[in-house]
């Protein structure tokens, strides 16, 4: 079932959540769809294990108090996953119903629950165990660490997260937009994770205020889920021009910065009127809409496959396109060209064709000859891919690391080359999902259960 939104026109020149979700008649109605099946395929579909429809059933029935406490039992950030988690490519792809039909809409259920407890003021808090006198260290209040430091705080532990940054949440804080993610709702659902006994130390850089190796002397374990925060970039000639960001860069001025609150807030943002942005990943919608909501008169994805080929959410491509968001596929962007103040003016481009499939299954763009042109642009945004920052690599010689930057660490238990040091998340994958690193976390918390229980 479908969710009430702000229409395109209203809100396109505004920050606010464009996704209304459901009402409580509305989500009893959507999830009296649910088959109940005997062995859900659904749950096999989510990363965290959620009891899908052990939280679905008590919301048929009205009972919304015992469908967030299921929830509880697997997830801390229901509010976050239920608005965006890729749910189409999850446990909504494996639902039975989705064969014939719309799938239950689980993300929009999830998400309402979660809202409904917090609109209630109900949240309770589970039974935290005794004291064990152990004591864990997190880099990073990004998903991964939250997830890691609420399945272990429950269990006595004593945990402290260290985060670079002076807002928990990592992406979901800097990157993520307001207008999919209020900033109300992490800080919520983080809220939470701090009543369970977590401490969170903000402005610190590990790495640089202090080495793995030297806290290890005050930890018993660590875990790092310290991200993908590094941008990658085209490199072709004119990226140092002024008006030329990277999507991390300028997602960071708009959400943690509220640049688009300026001057009210201290962050200046440049409100550009033809804005091109390099990529087709929800980065790269994020913030070609954040654009639009600036102002700008025209924004453009330049992408160098086609619509087929988006790696965005196709909710989130949609949307843009109801926004106004203009989409040039087949399209590489080969130099930005600037003025004699040195401000970027317009992008020269190439024309490209589908060719053969590369190593990903996708088909190969292909340039075609003599096809240059010149787009107009006062700004352009470099959303194509992020690294692991080489902070801790560089500082951490235990550490075992990967071609691409990415800190090495077993798929079954998230144990890094590092004696008491366990990782998951971007920092390990690259950069992935929100779903995906609170999965890692899950399994690192497990075995990192398993070593401070004397367990291995
Ligand atoms: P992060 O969220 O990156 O958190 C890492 C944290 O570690 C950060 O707070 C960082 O400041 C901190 N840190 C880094 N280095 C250090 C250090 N040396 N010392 C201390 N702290 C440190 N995923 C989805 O599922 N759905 C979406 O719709 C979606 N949209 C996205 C939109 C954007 C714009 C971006 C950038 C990503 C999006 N993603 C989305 C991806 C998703 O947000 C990430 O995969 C997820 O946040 C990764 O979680 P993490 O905990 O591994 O890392």
């Amino acid at each position: 079932m479908s969710m009430p939104k702000q229409t395109p026109e209203e809100r396109v020149r505004n920050f606010d959540e464009v996704a209304l979700g459901f009402t409580p008649e509305l989500a009893i109605l959507e999830a009296e769809r649910c088959l109940q099946c005997k062995k859900p395929q659904c749950v096999a579909g989510c990363p965290v294990e959620i009891d899908i429809p052990g939280f679905i059933a008590p919301i048929a029935e009205g009972d919304f108090k015992r469908a967030i406490g299921v929830m509880k039992e697997k997830q801390a950030l229901a509010a976050v996953c239920g608005r965006v988690c890729p749910q189409e490519e999850q446990c909504e792809k494996l639902c039975v119903i989705g064969k014939k039909m719309e799938p239950v809409a689980v993300g929009r259920l999830e998400r309402f629950v979660a809202d409904w407890e917090a609109a209630e003021g109900l949240v309770d808090i589970p039974e935290i165990a005794k004291s064990t006198g152990k004591k864990v260290a997190i880099v990073g209040a990004g998903p991964a660490g939250i997830t890691v430091a609420a399945d272990l705080a429950v269990l006595g532990h004593e945990i402290t997260i260290f985060e670079a940054l002076h807002e928990p949440g990592g992406v979901l804080m800097y990157g993520i937009p307001e207008f999919r993610l209020p900033k109300d709702v992490v800080r919520r659902e983080v809220d939470y994770v701090k009543k369970l006994g977590v401490e969170i130390i903000y402005d610190y850089v590990v790495g640089k205020t202090r080495t793995i190796g030297n806290m290890l002397e005050e930890y018993d374990v660590m875990f790092i889920g310290a991200g993908a925060g590094l941008p990658w970039f085209l490199g072709i000639p004119g990226e140092n021009l002024n008006g030329v960001y990277s999507a991390n860069e300028y997602l960071t001025r708009v959400n943690l910065m509220k640049g688009y609150l300026f001057p009210d807030h201290d962050t200046p943002i440049k409100r550009p009127h033809m804005v091109a942005v390099f990529g087709g990943g929800n980065v790269a919608m994020d913030s070609a809409r954040t654009a639009l909501r600036l102002g700008a008169d025209e924004v453009h994805i330049v992408y160098r496959r086609s619509r087929a080929e988006l790696p965005a959410r196709l909710e989130e491509v949609e949307n843009a396109e109801e926004e106004g968001v203009i989409f040039d596929y087949l399209t590489l962007p080969t130099k930005l060209i600037g003025n004699d103040n040195g401000w970027l003016t317009g992008i020269e481009c190439l024309r490209m064709e589908l060719g053969e499939p590369d190593d990903s299954g996708r088909r190969r763009p292909v340039q075609i000859e003599g096809s240059e042109f010149i787009m107009d642009v006062d700004a352009s945004v470099c959303a194509i891919g992020n690294s692991p920052n080489p902070l801790i690599s560089q500082t951490t010689p235990e550490l075992e690391i990967g071609r691409k930057g990415n800190i090495e660490a077993d798929e079954e238990t998230g144990k890094t080359s590092m004696d008491r040091v366990w990782a998951g998340g971007d920092v390990v994958t690259g950069a992935a999902t929100v779903i995906m690193a609170m999965g890692a976390g899950r399994i690192a918390a497990r075995s990192m259960q398993e070593y401070l229980s004397g367990g291995n």
